[in-house]
């Protein structure tokens, strides 16, 4: 008979990060949720290698007391929850408290920060998920997070990961989608040195616009519905440009992208009369409800969301696409966004 023995926290989080970190891009995803979280108004990111080798994330957000910071690093150690209640009503995009502590368990990863309208600034070190002394640091105040050599530790993982290109694909999608859904923060993507992407804060059409291109942004049909604590806001691009691919499809709960069977069958009932069945809506679309509405803890990377009263919100995200398409269609000027 074999024993039962408790797994060390190291492996927890190694066990943890097979979850919350698939591939660099996931690893970005947590980084630029908390940069989100704490208010920040600009936010960096370079990455080297497809982010294999380097993911930083700077922003000038709220920052992290010295004395917070290993507990940052720590599994389970959140300052956005406290209680069940909150986890029920929560309007962070984090809340679990194991983004970066699985990511620093599979990584080198350095937590720099400087909290607001404070003079100083403070490091940590963890390596293979072990965690150095705080030592005092230079920066601005906010926060970085650098993390070197995704999977140096866990080779088994690590044979995973794609080619440079793909996994740089994987990240800058991941910096469009959060970067859509927030325009008013500016934002900076930098791969192997270079410049790729710079968004100054601007208008959620301009947002829009940079990210989806002009003529996506000219071919848009304007959806604005609200009903019963329900908001649908946002483009759908006219039947006439659809994409062959479904990489146009933009869909946020609460400011959250998510991936939601419900939603994207909604859109496409919606479409059904006006676009071929090959061809692929495009749109950007943003619904809010109040939070207790929807469940956001059901996946690790929460990449799928559980509606509380999903037939009503089926109808809703329908009648809300289809009014604007019912409009084209009977001749009538599309409200054009510009
Ligand atoms: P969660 O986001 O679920 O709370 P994380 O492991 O991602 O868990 O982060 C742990 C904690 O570290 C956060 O709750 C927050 O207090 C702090 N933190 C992480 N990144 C930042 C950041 N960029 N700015 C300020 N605080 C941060
Ligand atoms: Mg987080």
């Amino acid at each position: 008979m074999k024993r039962i023995q408790r797994l060390p926290d190291h492996l927890v989080n190694q066990i943890a990060a097979g979850e919350v970190v698939e591939r660099p891009a996931s690893a970005l995803k947590e980084m630029l949720e908390n940069s989100l979280d704490a208010g920040a108004g600009k936010i960096s990111v370079d990455l080297a290698q497809g982010g294999i080798k380097l993911i930083r994330v700077t922003d000038n957000g709220s920052g992290i007391a010295p004395d917070d910071l290993p507990l940052a690093l720590d599994r389970h150690a959140t300052s956005k929850i406290h209680s069940l209640s909150d986890l029920e009503s929560v309007a962070t995009l984090g809340f679990r408290g194991e983004g970066l502590a699985s990511v620093a368990s599979v990584s080198r990863l350095t937590l720099t920060s400087r909290p607001q309208d404070s003079a100083h600034a403070h490091q940590i070190v963890a390596i293979d998920g072990t965690l150095h002394p705080v030592e005092p640091a230079a920066h601005p105040e906010g926060t970085s997070v650098e993390v070197v050599d995704l999977y140096f530790n866990t080779p088994a993982r690590r044979k995973f990961l794609k080619s440079e290109a793909t996994e740089y694909a994987h990240c800058s999608a991941t910096f469009e989608r959060i970067a859509l859904a927030h325009p008013h923060v500016e934002f900076l993507l930098r791969h192997n040195g270079k410049v790729v992407q710079r968004l100054p804060a601007q208008t959620l059409a301009e947002r829009i616009g940079a990210i989806l291109g002009r003529d996506f942004v000219d071919a848009a049909l304007t959806v604005d519905a609200e009903a019963a604590g329900l908001t649908l806001r946002g483009l759908v691009a006219s039947p006439t440009y659809s994409k062959a691919s479904r990489d146009a499809q933009y869909f946020y709960v609460n400011g959250r992208f998510v991936r939601d069977k419900l939603a994207q069958h909604a859109i496409r009932q919606a479409f059904r009369d006006v676009l071929h069945h090959e061809r692929h809506p495009c749109y950007a679309l943003f619904l809010t409800l109040p939070p207790e509405g929807v469940d956001v803890n059901v996946h690790p990377t929460k990449i799928e969301v559980r509606f509380r009263e999903s037939q009503a919100i089926h109808q809703f995200v329908f009648h809300g696409v289809n009014k604007v398409l019912a409009n084209t269609v009977a001749g009538s000027t599309p409200q054009q966004v510009g």
